[in-house]
C-alpha cells in the first residue's frame, strides 16, 4: 500500500497526487504513442505539442501578455541569477537591487560579477522581516533594472505589492509563482524554479517583454541567452523533457482547480489557519511583520532551540515531513505550496498543540 506524508518541504516539494496518478497512467505509452516522455526526441511531434500545450496554459493561467515571451529552461533560478545581468545589460552597466533576505543576497552576490550592483534598499535592521515600505525605492540614475525577491524562501517574507519604477521589474518568484494573481504587465522579467509550484526540479520558468531580447552580451552564455532561447522556442539544446511535461501537467490541475483566483483563496486560507495557531500561542512565534508574511513559507520557532529535533522528529512519525528550517537558520518552516491541502496544514496546527500542550 502506498503510505503519502503531508510534506511541508521548500521544494523540491509536494506534488499534486492527481498529477502524480496521471504520470503514472501515462508512464510507459503516452497516448498511444508506443513510449515514455522520457523517451522521446524533443523534436517529434508529440513532445512539441506537450511543450505548446504548457506554454499555452502558463500563458492563459498567468494571463501573460503576448507581447512576452515565456521560456523553459535549465540552471535553475539561480542560473537566472547570472542571466539577468547578461541578458539586461552590456558590461560596466549598473542595476539596482533590494535586499530582503537570503536569496535576494545570493541574486546580488553573482549580479556582483557582471555589473556594479546598488543595493537600494537591505532590510536588514529589521533582520530581514519586512519589506521595504511601498512608494519608497527609488533607482538611482542609469540603473538598467529593478531586481527583488517576491518571496523570500527561507525568511518566508513576501512583497503584498508591487514596485512601481521607471526601468524594467526583475523578479524572483520561484516560490510564489502560481500561488495568487500576479499582474504580468508590470514586470520586465519574471523567473522561477520549477520545483516548488511548478512541477519537479529541473525547469527554469522566464517570462520575459520581448522588447528586452537582443541585447545579451555576447559572451553570455547560449543556454542562458534569452533570445536565442525564444528563437529556438527553449529548445536550443536538448531541454528538461519529462520536467517540461510535468510541468504541463501541473498546469492542467491548477486549471481544473480554477486557477489562481481558487489558488489564491485556498493559500489565504492555508496561511491565515496556520499564522492564526503561531500567533494564539505563547509557544511558538513567527518574527516577520504580519503584511510581509509569506503564504508559501512559514519560518516558526518554539522557545527553546532545543525542542526544534523532537518537533521535527515527533512531526514525522505523525506523517508531517520536511519541517526543519532552512540549514542557514534553524528553526522550523512550513512550506504550503499550491498542492499542500488544508487538511495538511490543519493536521500540523492539530500536531503543534499537541507538540505544545506537552512541552509548554
Ligand atoms: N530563489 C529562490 C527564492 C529560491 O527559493 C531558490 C531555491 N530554493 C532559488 C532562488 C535557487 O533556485 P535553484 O536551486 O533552482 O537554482
Amino acid at each position: 500500500m502506498t503510505v503519502r506524508v503531508y510534506n511541508f518541504s521548500a521544494g523540491p516539494a509536494t506534488m499534486p497526487l492527481e498529477v502524480l496518478e496521471r504520470a503514472q497512467s501515462e508512464l510507459l505509452d503516452w497516448r498511444g504513442s508506443g513510449m515514455s516522455v522520457m523517451e522521446m526526441s524533443h523534436r517529434s511531434k508529440e513532445f512539441v505539442s506537450i511543450a505548446a500545450e504548457a506554454e499555452a496554459r502558463l500563458r492563459s493561467l498567468l494571463g501573460v501578455p503576448d507581447d512576452y515571451a515565456v521560456l523553459f529552461l535549465q540552471g535553475g533560478a539561480t542560473g537566472q541569477f547570472a542571466a539577468v545581468p547578461l541578458n539586461l545589460t552590456p558590461a560596466g552597466a549598473s542595476a539596482a537591487y533590494v535586499s530582503t533576505g537570503s536569496w535576494s543576497k545570493k541574486a546580488i552576490a553573482e549580479g556582483r560579477k557582471y555589473l556594479d550592483v546598488q543595493v537600494v534598499a537591505d532590510e536588514k535592521a529589521s533582520n530581514y522581516a519586512t519589506v521595504p515600505a511601498e512608494g519608497s525605492l527609488e533607482v538611482p540614475e542609469g540603473a538598467a533594472y529593478l531586481h527583488y525577491t517576491l518571496n523570500e524562501t527561507i525568511g518566508g517574507v513576501e512583497f503584498p505589492y508591487v514596485p512601481q519604477v521607471d526601468v524594467p521589474l526583475v523578479t524572483d518568484a520561484s516560490s510564489t509563482i502560481l500561488s495568487r494573481p500576479l499582474d504580468v504587465s508590470k514586470f520586465g522579467v519574471i523567473y522561477a524554479g520549477a520545483q516548488k509550484n511548478l512541477g519537479p526540479a529541473g525547469l527554469t520558468l522566464v517570462v520575459v517583454r520581448k522588447d528586452l531580447l537582443g541585447q545579451a552580451r555576447p559572451e553570455t552564455p547560449s543556454v542562458l541567452d534569452w533570445s536565442a532561447m525564444a528563437e529556438a522556442d527553449s529548445m536550443l539544446n536538448t531541454p528538461p523533457t519529462l520536467a517540461w511535461y510535468l510541468v504541463g501537467l501541473v498546469l492542467e490541475w491548477v486549471e481544473q482547480q480554477g486557477g489562481l483566483e481558487s489558488m489564491a483563496e485556498r493559500n489565504r486560507a492555508k496561511a491565515e489557519l496556520l499564522y492564526g495557531a503561531i500567533d494564539a500561542s505563547d509557544f511558538y512565534s513567527n518574527p516577520v511583520a504580519p503584511a510581509a508574511r509569506s503564504w508559501m513559507n512559514v519560518p516558526f520557532l518554539v522557545p527553546d532551540p532545543a525542542l526544534e529535533k523532537p518537533f521535527v522528529a515527533q512531526a514525522a512519525e505523525a506523517g508531517l515531513s520536511g519541517l526543519g528550517g532552512h540549514r542557514s537558520v534553524g528553526g522550523m518552516r512550513a512550506s504550503l505550496y499550491n498542492a499542500m491541502p488544508l487538511e495538511g496544514v490543519q493536521a500540523l496546527v492539530d500536531f503543534m498543540t499537541d507538540f505544545e500542550k506537552q512541552n509548554g
